[in-house]
Parts: structure tokens; C-alpha cells; sequence
């Protein structure tokens, strides 16, 4: 991919190239799929909510509003269990990989699609029972066919505001079989980017078995892979191709806090 400033003047238009084709991009009209970290923000993993803490000592009070000069104030979250998040195979390994260490590009193309998922009816295993809402590779298949992206954002029906704020934990949220992801890493996908809490079941006995077909496939890009959780695309964003521009706190853990913003990709 290839990014072009266009004129002379400054300008927020860049024209893009991907594998030849030339795209036009308005970096005026980003479109923000991040949510929020605050208190009534959403939650999984059984977390209690996120919380801001002004620091108070004998000498100090750390909040304006009760006499302080300034406010200074911890904040207690875990980046797994509140709000938009992205994380590295380190989540699933020995060694705490670090998400800062490991995203150094920040832009990609990519795609946003929307998907229904499905009640699995297929056998049982300890990862996926009958009746769970699935996202098989048979439903990615239809919407996912580029060659060309890096990044695919999933979003999930319904696509209510509810994603904004709901607590997950103990409601087995829909989750992708892993077939499904080793189907993106076959299509050289290597960010994933949806609005769930986790791409696998909430309870799998510790199998993790999506996590593991999308970063363990032994491939030599699985350690450049990340997936990002917890976004929301309202319903104005369309499904297409977009410019991603993943930014996250510099964290180094295997997870941080994350920005993902897209910007719509028009063909020139
Ligand atoms: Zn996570």
C-alpha cells in the first residue's frame, strides 16, 4: 500500500494504492469505532466496572471539585475486560508479547463487513456446544473475498447502541469457530478487528481454540497478528473498503487500550 499527498497546498485528501488500483481518502471524515473507557462502559470476564480514583493523602487531594489544585487521578481497568482493546498472541503464550513491541505499522486496508451469526448445529466439543450464536468460515467466506486487505472488521447483529455499555459477563456472547479465523490468515488478513468481548466462547475450559487458529498456525507472520475487541460500528458506517488506522496506548503487556478509526476508500 502506497500513500500519496495529492496537492500542493495541504490537504486532507491522500490517494492511496493498493496492488494498482487508486483509491481517494478524506482524512477530514475519520470515522471512530473506538468506545470509550468509562465506568458505564462495557464489560467481560466477570470485571467489576472500570473506575477513576482521585488520589487523596494527608497532603494532598487530588481532585478540584474537593479543594485540590489539580486532578490527579488513578485509573483501575483491565484492557481484556473493559472497553476497545487490542492484543497480541502474548494473551494465549508463556511469553507476555507486547502489543507496543509488536504493531509498528498503523495504517492498512481494510474491510468492514457485517454478519449474522448462526446457531451451531454441527458436533459438540469442549469449545462449541448446539444452540451457540457462531460465526463459521462458511459466513466469512461470503463477505470476506479481497485478496488485498490486512484488516478485517466484523460486526455483529444486532448492532444495537447496547454494545456501548452492556456488562457480557455469564451471557455466552456469539464467538468464531476457529476454521473461520484460520480462513482469514489465509486470505493474509492479520488484524482482526470485532465487537465482541472475545472471538471464542466464553466458557471453553481454557481451549481457546480461535485464539490459537488465528496466532498459532506456525505461520511466520502469526507473532505480527493482532485482534482487536470491544468496537463499535453504528449502523452509518456501511459496509466496505476503508483505510484502518489501529492506534493503541503504549502499553507493554500482551493487551492495551486501543483507537481504531477508519476512513472510507474511494476508488479513482
Ligand atoms: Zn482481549
Amino acid at each position: 500500500m502506497v500513500l500519496h499527498r495529492i496537492s500542493l497546498f495541504w490537504s486532507m485528501i491522500i490517494e492511496v494504492s493498493i496492488k494498482g488500483a487508486n483509491y481517494k481518502c478524506n482524512l477530514n471524515q475519520p470515522l471512530d469505532i473506538s468506545i470509550p473507557l468509562h465506568p458505564e462502559g462495557p464489560r467481560a470476564w466477570y470485571v467489576d466496572k472500570m473506575k477513576y480514583e482521585p488520589v487523596m493523602t494527608d497532603r494532598f487531594t487530588g481532585s478540584v471539585e474537593l479543594g485540590g489544585a489539580v486532578n490527579f487521578r488513578n485509573i483501575f481497568f483491565n484492557p481484556h475486560g473493559h472497553g476497545t482493546h487490542t492484543e497480541t498472541l502474548g494473551h494465549i503464550d508463556e511469553e507476555i508479547v507486547s502489543i507496543n513491541k509488536t504493531l509498528k505499522n498503523f495504517f492498512f486496508p481494510c474491510r468492514l463487513v457485517t454478519i449474522d451469526p448462526k446457531p451451531y448445529s454441527g458436533d459438540e466439543n469442549d469449545y462449541v456446544k448446539r444452540g451457540d450464536e457462531v460465526i463459521s468460515r462458511k459466513l466469512l467466506e461470503k463477505v470476506v473475498q479481497d485478496d488485498f486487505i490486512e484488516a478485517v472488521v466484523i460486526r455483529t447483529i444486532p448492532n444495537t447502541p447496547e454494545k456501548l455499555n452492556k456488562n457480557y459477563s455469564n451471557t455466552n456472547p456469539p464467538f468464531f469457530l476457529p476454521e473461520a479465523l484460520s480462513f482469514l490468515r489465509e486470505k493474509g488478513v492479520k488484524h482482526l478487528l470485532t465487537d465482541l468481548p472475545s472471538v471464542d466462547r466464553e466458557e471453553d475450559g481454557g481451549i481457546l481454540a480461535a485464539h490459537h487458529a488465528f496466532w498459532k498456525g506456525g505461520r511466520p507472520s502469526d507473532r505480527e497478528c493482532t485482534i482487536t475487541e470491544f468496537v463499535y460500528a453504528p449502523k452509518e458506517i456501511g459496509d466496505g473498503l476503508y483505510l484502518l488506522n489501529l492506534q493503541i496506548a503504549s502499553f507493554e503487556n500482551d493487551a492495551a487500550p486501543s483507537k481504531p478509526v477508519l476512513y472510507q476508500l474511494l476508488q479513482s
